[in-house]
């Protein structure tokens, strides 16, 4: 499993990772990202990693979430 970790200061608001993976991301009223789905089953990580790539200032870290350590 992993989590999913957004730096709200570093959000400009661009949408890049709700057009990758609308089912995890979110934009508010306020044009900040908002996390819908903070874990991420294996399966879909590949593609909530590469929405999070598309973010133009970096503001999203995928990470593992510690399980088996
Ligand atoms: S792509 Fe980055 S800057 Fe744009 S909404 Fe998502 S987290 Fe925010």
């Amino acid at each position: 499993m992993a989590v999913v970790k957004a730096d709200l200061q570093a959000c400009q608001g661009y949408a890049n990772c709700v057009i990758g993976a609308d089912d995890v991301f979110d934009i508010d009223d306020d044009g900040v990202v908002v996390v819908l789905k903070a874990e991420i089953p294996e399966p879909d990580r590949r593609r909530v990693e590469d929405a999070a790539r598309t973010c133009p200032v970096s503001a999203l870290v995928i990470a593992d979430d510690g399980a088996g350590e």
